[in-house]
């Protein structure tokens, strides 16, 4: 592990070289690269998370351009997975980062997900959370959502059976209206950011802060927090 490079980060007390070297241990899957998953997979490499794994079959297009600080015009048309492995991989080749160019299903995500340490949300739909929600609480392995909708964003990270899980809160969470999600192109980067600070607490195993809510117009940051539907069909008793 390169000394010098975390140095900085080593120096935060909360983190010190034990936990650089915890965090050098872990594997992440990343599931999504787009606005969200391509900010979160940028700070979680650069901050050393040994493993990382970057799930999406989809391509960069110029829509995706003002939402991310890793893309750029000549990645168009191309896998965002695989982009993210070569374009990160290059920024600290003290970790490995893999691009895994596949559709995330009910039949491929068990096997996707079986050596994570966390999960880590970039989709930008509801069945795809339920259906990582219902894999990570099975296998219980700890997962951190985040979503985001015009200026407003979310984040929560999950403990199996610990925290409420994403069915708990499902409620909570505004259907979108429309197909193509409005999104202001600073929040993905506020929100990602969000994310990975409360991926480095699980890893670090901290207790994480519950369900968080910013809201860039009105400038205010809410925390729910959301206690476990005893009767969740997922992480309840029954
Ligand atoms: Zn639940």
């Amino acid at each position: 592990m390169g000394k010098d490079r975390y140095r900085r980060q080593i120096l935060v007390k909360e983190v010190g070289q034990k936990g650089q070297k915890t965090l050098a241990s872990k594997h992440a899957i990343l599931i999504g690269g787009g606005g969200l998953g391509s900010n979160s997979a940028n700070l979680l490499v650069r901050m050393g998370i040994g493993h990382i794994d970057i799930i999406d079959y989809d391509t960069i297009d110029k829509t995706n351009l003002h939402r991310t600080s890793v893309f750029s015009e000549q990645d168009i048309g191309k896998n965002k997975a695989l982009v993210l492995e070569k374009r990160l991989q290059s920024v600290n080749t003290d970790v490995q980062v893999k691009g895994i160019n596949k559709k995330v299903t009910s039949k491929n995500i068990e096997s996707l997900i079986h050596n994570a340490d966390v999960i880590i949300d970039g989709t930008d739909n509801i069945p795809l959370r339920l259906l990582i929600n219902e894999k990570a609480i099975k296998h219980k392995i700890p997962w951190v959502y985040a979503g985001v909708y015009e200026t407003v964003g979310m984040v929560m990270a999950i403990l199996p059976k610990k925290t409420a899980c994403f069915h708990c809160i499902t409620p909570t969470i505004p259907a979108p209206k429309t197909t193509e999600i409005p999104v202001l192109g600073s929040l993905p980067a506020t929100i990602a950011a969000i994310q990975c600070n409360e991926v480095i607490k699980i890893l670090l195993g901290k207790q994480p802060a519950g369900l968080l809510i910013y809201d860039v117009w009105n400038q205010c940051f809410d925390i729910l927090d959301i206690k476990r539907n005893p009767c969740c069909p997922i992480c309840g008793k029954k």
